[in-house]
This record gives C-alpha cells, sequence and structure tokens, in this order.
C-alpha cells in the first residue's frame, strides 16, 4: 500500500501548490470559514493549513489518513453528481507518503483536540491528545524528504510560493464568503477577509484581479432554464488589460475554450477588438457536465457545448447592449 501511495502522490503532489488545493478543498468541505495557511520556504520546509470546519473525531483520524477512505461519496449518484471537491479519498494518504504529517483535530463534541503523525513509510499513526479550538490544522513538514528525484524537481522558494498565491487567488474568487489568510516565512502576504456586503465584495476583487477592474467591471447576472450565469466583465472603457481570466462551473476553476470563445465574439460583434478579463461563474445541473476527474487538470465537457456557448454568448451581447445605447 505504500508504494501505492507514492504513485497516487505522484498524481496528486506535484508541488506545494497542490497540497495547499487538497487541504484547503478539504477543510472548505467541512464547513470551514476561516482558513489560515502558512508556508515556510515555499512550501519545501512546512505547509500549514489551520481551520475552525468541523474536525475529525478522534477515531476516524487514523482513517482519514488511509487510501481510499473517504467521507465524502456514499452512492454512485454522488459520483455521478460530484458538487463537492474532494471525493477520491486519496489525497491525505498520498501527501503524507511523501511528507511528514501531522493532523490535530476536534470536533464539536470533544472536549480535548487529538493528534495524529505519519511520516513517509511509517504509516502506523500514533495519536496523542492536543490542544486545538474546533476544527483542523494540517502540517506537512519536508514534502518529498523520502523521493529526493521529486525534491530537486522543486522550483526556487519564491517560485512555488507564487503557484501557491496564485491557486488562492482562484479560490478566493470563487469564495468569497470564507476568510483567507496566507502567510509566507511568518509574514501575512494576503488577508482575504469574508467579504458579505458589495463593498467587501469590491475589495475583493480588487485585491485578486485589481481596482481598475473591480470598479469598471460590468455586472453579469443572468438565469434561465435551469442554468445560471454571474460574474463580471472588463468594460470595454477600461484600457488596463491584466490577462485575468477566471472562468468557474458549479464552483470548479476549469480552463475552457467555450468560455473564451463566447466572451471574445460578444465583443467583437460589439466592435470591441480586446480580449476582456472576466471572472464568470456557470452553475447548472451537475449531470449536464463531465468533470475531469484527474486531480491536476481542470477541464470540463458539457454534454451540449453549442447550447453553452449560446447561452454565454448572449448574456454577454445583453449585458453590453445595455452599455452601448
Ligand atoms: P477526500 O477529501 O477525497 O474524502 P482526503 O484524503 O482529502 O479525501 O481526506 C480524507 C478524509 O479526511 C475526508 O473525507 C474527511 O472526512 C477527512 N478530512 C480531511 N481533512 C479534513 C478537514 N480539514 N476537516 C475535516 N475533515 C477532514
Ligand atoms: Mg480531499
Amino acid at each position: 500500500p505504500q508504494l501505492a501511495n507514492q504513485i497516487a502522490a505522484g498524481e496528486v503532489v506535484e508541488r506545494p501548490a497542490s497540497v495547499v488545493k487538497e487541504l484547503v478543498e478539504n477543510s472548505l468541505d467541512a464547513g470551514a470559514t476561516k482558513i489560515e495557511i502558512d508556508i515556510e520556504k515555499g512550501g519545501s520546509k512546512l505547509i500549514r493549513i489551520r481551520d475552525n470546519g468541523s474536525g475529525i473525531a478522534k477515531e476516524e483520524l487514523t482513517l482519514a489518513l488511509s487510501r481510499h477512505a473517504t467521507s465524502k461519496v456514499h452512492s454512485l449518484d454522488d459520483l455521478e453528481a460530484i458538487l463537492s471537491f474532494g471525493f477520491r479519498g486519496e489525497a491525505l494518504a498520498s501527501v503524507s507518503s511523501v511528507s511528514r504529517l501531522t493532523l490535530t483535530s476536534r470536533t464539536e463534541k470533544q472536549s480535548e483536540a487529538w493528534q495524529a503523525f505519519a511520516e513517509g513509510s511509517q504509516m502506523a499513526v500514533k495519536i496523542v491528545p492536543a490542544a486545538h479550538p474546533q476544527g483542523s490544522t494540517i502540517e506537512v513538514a519536508d514534502i518529498f524528504f523520502n523521493t529526493p528525484a521529486r525534491r530537486r524537481f522543486l522550483k526556487s522558494d519564491k517560485t512555488e510560493f507564487t503557484h501557491i498565491d496564485e491557486w488562492l487567488k482562484r479560490i478566493a474568487l470563487a469564495r468569497t464568503e470564507i476568510q483567507f489568510v496566507l502567510s509566507h516565512n511568518g509574514k501575512v502576504v494576503r488577508k482575504y477577509r469574508a467579504a458579505n456586503t458589495e463593498i467587501q465584495l469590491q475589495q475583493r476583487i480588487a485585491q485578486v484581479c485589481g481596482k481598475s477592474f473591480a470598479e469598471q467591471a460590468l455586472t453579469v447576472a443572468c438565469e434561465h432554464d435551469g442554468l445560471s450565469l454571474s460574474g463580471y466583465i472588463q468594460s470595454p472603457n477600461d484600457p488596463v488589460q491584466t490577462d485575468t481570466h477566471y472562468f468557474y462551473v458549479n464552483g470548479r476553476l476549469v480552463r475552457d475554450r467555450l468560455v473564451n470563445h463566447a466572451v471574445k465574439q460578444a465583443f467583437n460583434e460589439f466592435g470591441y477588438q480586446l480580449t476582456p478579463n472576466f471572472v464568470l461563474k456557470l452553475d447548472l445541473d451537475p449531470h449536464q457536465v463531465d468533470v475531469n476527474v484527474h486531480p491536476a487538470k481542470h477541464e470540463v465537457r458539457f454534454h451540449q457545448a453549442r447550447y453553452i456557448h449560446d447561452y454565454i454568448l448572449q448574456a454577454l451581447q445583453s449585458v453590453l447592449a445595455q452599455i452601448t445605447q
């Protein structure tokens, strides 16, 4: 099983940013509203994620670290209609197989917290009492310490940290109601406060996409036929190009040519040559879309691609029509 874990780790754990992704998604799945991410040396020394989510019960700590142990999939239909981020049940097992992992957690019911420690091949987990408020802290130290070839593939601390920062931007835009704090070597680098008002939302968008975009972007809000498209597109009057292209499908950031094409076409039809920046969220019946289950890819396949394309196109056309009048 250890070898299997390490092979799986190759798929899940490419670099520190992929560990941050898996752990933060777990925190979100656990209902956390505050998530702290502390990074040391680009994540090669330490990645620590602290959340105020549901926590993991003492008797489930060992299970959480074992392969294919997930608390999230209960039927095949769940799998098909997956909305929750995590469902493979191998992230923690994979991460612990290539690092020294400490998991400290307390559920609402427990009066004290418990801590489990797993190190590389020493999957025998020791559980000791600990001090911790409700929620979980997961520390991943010395990533790839036992797979030196992979450790050598890590880039500079700065580059690895940038990957983490960029990934967090995407999630910060998708989950505006969550507070995220990102630190590097003991210094707070980003603080995204929970955004519950229009002004706070604009602040968060300014933090990620720049002030000019946040102040001038056109609002997209279109709901029809079980489909919803919402978000912002750059105003044609805003000259600042920042290469901000975020497209979320059911809360998941995806790369899709369809949306790029629809956005460009809408702008071209109104005589604008720029490829605008955008932050757009499409929500639809999960049965209408296949999400590639490969953890590192961000691809989707719409069952009715043409229809979705035209839906986006028309939504943007009507937004542009309003300002051109
Ligand atoms: P998956 O997320 O695919 O279920 P993981 O290996 O990422 O698999 O996590 C295993 C299990 O550990 C989860 O199903 C969940 O029950 C538990 N878990 C992991 N992280 C947290 C967390 N931050 N808070 C609460 N439970 C967690
Ligand atoms: Mg997970």
